[in-house]
C-alpha cells in the first residue's frame, strides 16, 4: 500500500507547454491541481523555444489578415498522404486521424484561450516562419513576444525595441506560469516523477504518482487523474534507439538541454503500467527536426537556434555558447578517423510548410509526383559509422584554420568553446591536432596521417575548384594557416514525434486497446501526431486538463 503524502484532484507531471495549460484548465474547471517539475524552474523546452505557434483553423488573427482557414482545412492538411519531402518521406501519412481531428477542432479555441491567459502575439499576419510540418494551404504560424519577461538563454529581457516583435517561448510560458500561480495551481520544483501508481500493476485506475525530491521519496494521490506532460523521449539513449539504433550516446547535445531533458520518464512510467506506444514511424521518418545538423560548434549543446549566454541561469551546465557557423565553406567535417563523409554545406531533413508543394491539390497523387527528388543525406552520412561493427557515427569534428577564424570572426576561447570537456581542440600542426582529440565519445584515436592527408586532398580541391569526393559547391578556402582547430559538430537530437498511445481525448491507451482509467498524456510524450512543437502541446494540454477535471471522483 502506498502511503500518500498529499492528495489533489489532478496531478500534472511537467511544467512545460502541455503541463501548464493542463493544470490551469483543470483548476478553472474547479479542481485542485499540482504540477511536479523535475527542474528547479518551470517552462520546459517551451520557454527557451522560438515561440512560433502554428494555430490556424480560422483564428481571429487569420481573419484580420484575410486568410481563409477552417478546422477541416487544418485536418486535411495534416493528414494528407500525398505530401512528401524531396527525399520521399511523408510528413503526415502516418498521423492518427482521430488525434489530428481533435487538434484541428481545438485550434481556434486554443488561440483564444492563450490570449485570455495573458499571452501576447506579435501584431502581424500569420506566416510560416519557424514552421515545421504545419500544413501546405495557408499561413498559420503566430509568434509569442516576450514584452519584459527574461529569456532563459540570457537571463535578461530583450532590447525594448524588439519586446513586441521578437518571437520567443518566454512570451508563451512566463504568462502561463504567472497565471497558474495566480489561479492556485501548486508548482513543485525539483520534484521528479519516478513512477505511476495503479490499482494493480496493469489494471484498474491510475491513483497517483511517486516522486523524488532532493533524495526524499513522496507520493501524491490524484483523486481524478494524472496528466503526463514530460516532454518526450529523444534524450534517452536506450529509448530513442528503439526507433533508430544509430542514435548512440555521442548524440549528447539535445536541443533544449541543459534547461530541461527529454528523458522518456513519462513514457517509461506509463509503459510500466501497461501503456502502448503509437505512431512509431513518425520518430524514424526522415523529415522535420527530430535530428538536426549542428549549427554551433565547439560546445556540447550545438542546436543552431539556441545560444546559451554566460548570463543564463543554466550556463554553468551548458558551459559554452559555441561558434555559430555562418558559412560551411570555412570548415571541413570529418569523422573519428579524420575522413570527410559528405558535402559540408549539405542540410538536415526538410518539412512541409505553406506553399512548399506548388499547385497543391489536397490528396492529389500529383503532389508527390511533382516534388523534385533531391535527397539530402548529410545526417545519414554523418551517422554511417566506420564499418567496424559499432552503431552510431561517432563524433563529427569541424576542422579549420586561423584564417577561417578570422573570416567567421570567431573568438576561440571560453565562454564560446568548451576545451575542458573535450569539445574543442587546437594545435600548431594537423598531426598534433589529431593526437589531441581525446574525449569520451572518441572511441578510436584519429590517425594523424589520415587527417593531414584529408586536409591536403581538400586543399587540392580548392586549387582545382572542384570537390571530386562529395561535390561541395566550389570549395573556396584552403586549411593551411596554423593554428588548426577541431570543434565538436556532431548532429543534435531535437524533437520527439512518437510516444504514448492516446485517443482524441488524450486518454492513454494500453496494449489491449483499452483506456487506462485516470491517465492522460499530451505534447511530445504523446504519439500519433507528427508536428513540431508548441501548438499540438498546448492544444493537447487543454484537452487533457479539461477531461481530467471531468473524471468522476474515485
Ligand atoms: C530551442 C528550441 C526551440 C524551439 N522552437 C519552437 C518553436 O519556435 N515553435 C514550436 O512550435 N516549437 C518549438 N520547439 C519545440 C517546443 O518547445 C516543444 O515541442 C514543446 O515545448 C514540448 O512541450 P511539452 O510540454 O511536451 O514538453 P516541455 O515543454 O519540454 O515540458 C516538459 C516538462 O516536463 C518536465 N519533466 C520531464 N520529466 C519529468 C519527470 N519525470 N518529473 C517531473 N517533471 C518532468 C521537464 O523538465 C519539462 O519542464 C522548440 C524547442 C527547442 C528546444
Amino acid at each position: 500500500m502506498v502511503k500518500w503524502d498529499s492528495e489533489v484532484d489532478v496531478v500534472v507531471i511537467g511544467a512545460g507547454a502541455t503541463g501548464l495549460p493542463a493544470a490551469i484548465a483543470a483548476r478553472e474547471a474547479g479542481c485542485s491541481a499540482i504540477v511536479v517539475e523535475t527542474q528547479p524552474h518551470a517552462g520546459g523546452h517551451a520557454i527557451i523555444s522560438g515561440g512560433n505557434v502554428p494555430l490556424g483553423g480560422g483564428t481571429s488573427a487569420q481573419i484580420k489578415a484575410g486568410i481563409a482557414d477552417s478546422p477541416d482545412l487544418v485536418f486535411s492538411d495534416l493528414t494528407d498522404w500525398s505530401i512528401v519531402q524531396p527525399n520521399g518521406f511523408p510528413d503526415y501519412r502516418y498521423n492518427d486521424r482521430e488525434i489530428v481531428r481533435a487538434f484541428a477542432d481545438n485550434n481556434v479555441s486554443t488561440y483564444d484561450w492563450l490570449l485570455a491567459h495573458g499571452v501576447t502575439f506579435a501584431d502581424k499576419a500569420p506566416d510560416d516562419r519557424g514552421g515545421v510540418s504545419i500544413g501546405n494551404s495557408v499561413p498559420r504560424e503566430m509568434h509569442c513576444v516576450p514584452l519584459d519577461w527574461p529569456l532563459g538563454q540570457t537571463g535578461k529581457p530583450v532590447d525594448p525595441a524588439i519586446r513586441a516583435t521578437y518571437s520567443t517561448g518566454a512570451g508563451l510560458m512566463h504568462p502561463l506560469i504567472a497565471y497558474a500561480r495566480g489561479c492556485g495551481v501548486e508548482l513543485l520544483y525539483e520534484h521528479r516523477m519516478t513512477a505511476l501508481v495503479r490499482e494493480t500493476p496493469t489494471s484498474g485506475r491510475v491513483l497517483g504518482i511517486e516522486v523524488e525530491h532532493r533524495g526524499a521519496k513522496r507520493a501524491f494521490r490524484a483523486r481524478k487523474a494524472v496528466v503526463i506532460a514530460t516532454g518526450g523521449s529523444i534524450g534517452n539513449v536506450n529509448f530513442r534507439r528503439m526507433f533508430d539504433p544509430r542514435l548512440t550516446e555521442e548524440y549528447c547535445g539535445l536541443a533544449g538541454m541543459p534547461w530541461s531533458d527529454q528523458d522518456a520518464s513519462g513514457e517509461i512510467a506509463a509503459m510500466a503500467v501497461g501503456a502502448a506506444l503509437w505512431g512509431a514511424f513518425n520518430q524514424s521518418g526522415e523529415f522535420g527536426f527530430h535530428l538536426t545538423k549542428a549549427g554551433r560548434i565547439g560546445c556540447q549543446y550545438g542546436y543552431r537556434h539556441l545560444n546559451w549566454e554566460p548570463t543564463s541561469p543554466v550556463f554553468a551546465r551548458a558551459r559554452a555558447s559555441g561558434l555559430a557557423v555562418t558559412d560551411w565553406q570555412n570548415v571541413i567535417l570529418v569523422n573519428m578517423l579524420g575522413e570527410r563523409f559528405y558535402d559540408e554545406t549539405g542540410e538536415q531533413f526538410t518539412a512541409n510548410n505553406l506553399g512548399r508543394v506548388k499547385e497543391y491539390v489536397p490528396g492529389s497523387w500529383l503532389n508527390a509526383k511533382n516534388i523534385t527528388w533531391n535527397p539530402n543525406n548529410f545526417l545519414n552520412a554523418a551517422m554511417a559509422g566506420l564499418g567496424d561493427g559499432h552503431n552510431g557515427g561517432g563524433p563529427i569534428w569541424a576542422i579549420f584554420d586561423a584564417e577561417a577564424v578570422a573570416r567567421e570572426k570567431w573568438v576561440v576561447e571560453p565562454p564560446f568553446v568548451d576545451r575542458e570537456h573535450g569539445f574543442f581542440f587546437s594545435a600548431g600542426t594537423l598531426e598534433e591536432l589529431a593526437a589531441k582529440i581525446q574525449m569520451k565519445y572518441q572511441r578510436v584515436p584519429m590517425p594523424a596521417h589520415k587527417l593531414a592527408a584529408q586536409v591536403a586532398r581538400y586543399n587540392s580541391f580548392v586549387e582545382r575548384g572542384e570537390d571530386v569526393d562529395f561535390a561541395k559547391p566550389k570549395p573556396l578556402h584552403k586549411i593551411a594557416t596554423p593554428p588548426f582547430y577541431a570543434a565538436w559538430a556532431t548532429p543534435v537530437p531535437h524533437d520527439t514525434r512518437a510516444g504514448l498511445r492516446i485517443n482524441a481525448g488524450c486518454q492513454v491507451i494500453d496494449m489491449q486497446g483499452q483506456i487506462i482509467p485516470g491517465l492522460y498524456c499530451g505534447g511530445e510524450s504523446a504519439g500519433g501526431f507528427s508536428q513540431h512543437g508548441l501548438a499540438r502541446c498546448v492544444v493537447q494540454g487543454l484537452i487533457a486538463g479539461r477531461n481530467a477535471a471531468n473524471e468522476n471522483l474515485s
